[in-house]
């Protein structure tokens, strides 16, 4: 038999899809015994699925524009409607972020709004995928499936363990599509050679950071690991590319350091306890690293010193969390060769491309479900239409 559709990946992008087409024979095809693992680990099991703050300026990619047209087209009241009408109760927070009562009402709405057109085959792998003509041949789990449109919602590197694969790449590849080289994003810091030590004792304090790095800034959250640091405001910033460049965090931005400590030089006897009352102690002591005086004694080239070290304490990344804990992949499929519109591949006629696996990334916040969603969408418009 020949499907209208197979759609490859149970995930969040491939679900929306399937939940869109409306009358087309549709196949999905799932590596995992179960659909949208990584759906239900979203937001802490919560889901934060959507932002109410939404423009193109929250994606990075080499042409962030490229999100935009599917982003105005996705119909979010539809969506909601389907939460509702599915019971996935939500709630819209302060900060913009929309949450679900929980992920798995999520992935319920979605799996109950699947037509009577719509088969899934779980446990079933993707391997690769030929043109002959018009029809495509798809080769997973040990059989050959035949359709006329294929979409490839396959995701990407991050989270192996919820199905993960670089098959989306593969099969780009293979259609001749560029991959912009993949990094995991959303990730935190690991500490390498000398910060491993001095910041060994400082598991567990949280502040509210400035992160540079480039021409890039992120103010919000950072959180001391045991073996780095974490936060909303380094995984927004680790987006851009961190690795090997140079990340500049104040650690007490509201307040000039240099300025404290000069004016503070009879306050608290000693250099460390008058620093513990801009930063957490632990952390005071971190950045002291051994270094302690009597502040009345503290010469011009100390203060300025210990106040660098407050406000401008940079480092080299060297290492970060990686794909096993990173929240996305940046980089992934050009997006030069896929029409914006319809996320088509302007190299193979009906072969469409939707959520992660393209170069498009969103911050922190409900980004990355919401592209997930509109990407799926546009591709399930034209698939209609055709
Ligand atoms: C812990 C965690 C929390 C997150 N929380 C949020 C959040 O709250 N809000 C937000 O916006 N984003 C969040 N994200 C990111 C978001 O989940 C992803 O961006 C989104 O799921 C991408 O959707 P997708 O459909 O493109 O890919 P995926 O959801 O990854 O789906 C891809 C599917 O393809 C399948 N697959 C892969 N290879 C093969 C193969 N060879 N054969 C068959 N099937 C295969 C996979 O098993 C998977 O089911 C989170 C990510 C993680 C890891």
């Amino acid at each position: 038999m020949i499907f209208d559709c197979i759609i490859l990946g149970a995930g969040a992008s491939g679900l929306m899809c399937a939940a869109k087409i409306k009358n087309a024979k549709t196949l999905i095809i799932e590596g995992n015994q179960k659909p949208g693992l990584k759906l239900l680990a979203s937001g802490g099991g919560l889901c934060n699925f959507y932002n109410a703050d939404l423009s193109f300026k929250n994606y990075y990619g080499q042409n962030p524009h490229f999100c935009i047209s599917a982003l105005k087209s996705f119909d979010f009241e539809d969506f909601k409607k389907l939460l509702a009408e599915n019971k996935a109760d939500f709630t819209l927070r302060e900060d913009g972020k929309f949450f679900a009562r929980s992920s798995r009402s999520v992935l319920d709405a979605l799996l109950n709004s699947l037509g009577q057109n719509i088969d899934i085959r779980l446990g079933c792998k993707f391997k690769k995928a030929l043109k002959n003509g018009d029809i495509f041949e798809v080769y997973a789990g040990g059989e050959v499936f035949k359709c006329k449109n294929l979409v490839c919602s396959l995701g990407a590197l991050s989270h192996k363990n919820m199905g993960a694969s670089s098959a989306a790449f593969d099969l780009a590849e293979s259609f001749g599509h560029e991959i912009v080289p993949p990094y995991p994003a959303l990730c935190g810091v690991v500490f390498t050679g000398d910060l491993k030590n001095r910041f060994a004792d400082t598991a567990g304090i949280s502040l509210k950071a400035e992160l540079t790095c480039g021409k890039n800034k992120f103010l919000g959250g950072l959180l001391f690991t045991h073996d780095g640091i974490s936060g909303p405001a380094l995984f927004n910033l680790s987006l851009y590319g961190i690795k090997n460049k140079t990340l500049e965090i104040n650690f007490c931005p509201q307040i000039k350091a240099e300025d404290f400590i000069k004016q503070n030089k009879n306050g608290p006897k000693h250099l460390l306890s008058l620093i513990e009352r801009l930063i957490p102690p632990r952390l005071a002591k971190a950045i002291l690293n051994g270094f302690d005086k009597k502040t009345a004694d503290l010469t011009k080239e100390e203060i300025s010193q210990t106040a660098k070290q407050i406000n401008d304490f940079s480092f080299t990344v060297e290492k970060l969390t990686g794909y096993e804990k990173a929240e996305i992949t940046a980089g992934g499929i050009s997006t030069k060769e896929i029409s914006s519109k319809t996320m088509m591949s302007q190299k193979t006629k009906s072969l469409y491309f939707t959520g992660e696996c393209l170069d498009i990334s969103g911050q922190l916040g409900g980004y990355n479900l919401a592209w997930a969603w509109a990407s799926a969408c546009a591709a399930a418009k034209s698939i209609n239409e055709n």
